[in-house]
């Protein structure tokens, strides 16, 4: 395998100057929607593919905020998913109360987190908001159900493609792309 990254990508689908706009974008629109709110908005991350997207988006959001993360399994190694997912790691934090902002890389089938909204509801949360860095709103399979007065924030609607890059992985590799990207078909093995 060659070991230069950029050789690996076909196309370049949003560079690292977009994707720090948008970001930047959604965080001034997450601060005027929970400034007057009375608690300190929870940014629950989905370990791991929402690692960079969670740091650069709390950096520019000027409230005070806590930061926890949960992890869902639902994909292989591979680019299907196999179905329901379930959580593998839990909050560290009581979400009793809390308004959760739940921070996806991309939303696809929409079961990951549809589960994760469901397991915030059950443990008492007063709303949870999504916000997903990518949507691929065509291949939705459920209805994403919001909790309280919950928002929906997305960064960008991605074309039908398996995207990897800022902190998407294939095969748990190319996370640590700045942009996201689509892989030479070499590469998808
Ligand atoms: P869903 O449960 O909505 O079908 O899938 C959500 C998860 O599938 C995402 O959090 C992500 O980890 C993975 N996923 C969906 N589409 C893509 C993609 O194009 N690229 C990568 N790397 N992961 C994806
Ligand atoms: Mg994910």
């Amino acid at each position: 395998m060659s070991m230069s990254l950029d050789s690996h990508i076909e196309k370049v689908l949003w560079t690292q100057d977009q994707i720090l706009d948008r970001v930047a974008q959604i965080a001034s629109q997450i601060t005027l929607d929970f400034k007057a709110a009375p608690d300190p908005p929870l940014f629950v991350g989905v370990a791991t593919g929402a690692f960079l997207f969670l740091a650069d988006l709390v950096k520019k959001v000027q409230l005070p905020l806590s930061v926890d993360l949960v992890r869902a399994q639902s994909y292989g190694s591979g680019t299907l998913s196999n179905g329901a997912p379930s959580i593998s790691l839990d909050l560290k934090l009581d979400v009793k109360g809390k308004h959760v902002i739940l921070v996806e890389d991309i939303v696809d089938t929409g079961c990951t987190l549809s589960c994760l909204i469901e397991h915030l509801e059950a443990k008492g949360v007063s709303s949870v908001s999504i916000c997903a860095f990518l949507d691929k709103p065509t291949r939705r399979k459920v209805h994403i159900k919001l909790v309280g007065d919950g928002k929906f924030y997305k960064g960008f609607e991605c074309p039908d493609y398996f995207v990897v890059g800022y902190g998407m992985d294939f095969a748990e590799l190319y996370r640590n792309l700045p942009y996201i990207g689509v892989l030479k078909s070499e590469f998808y093995k």
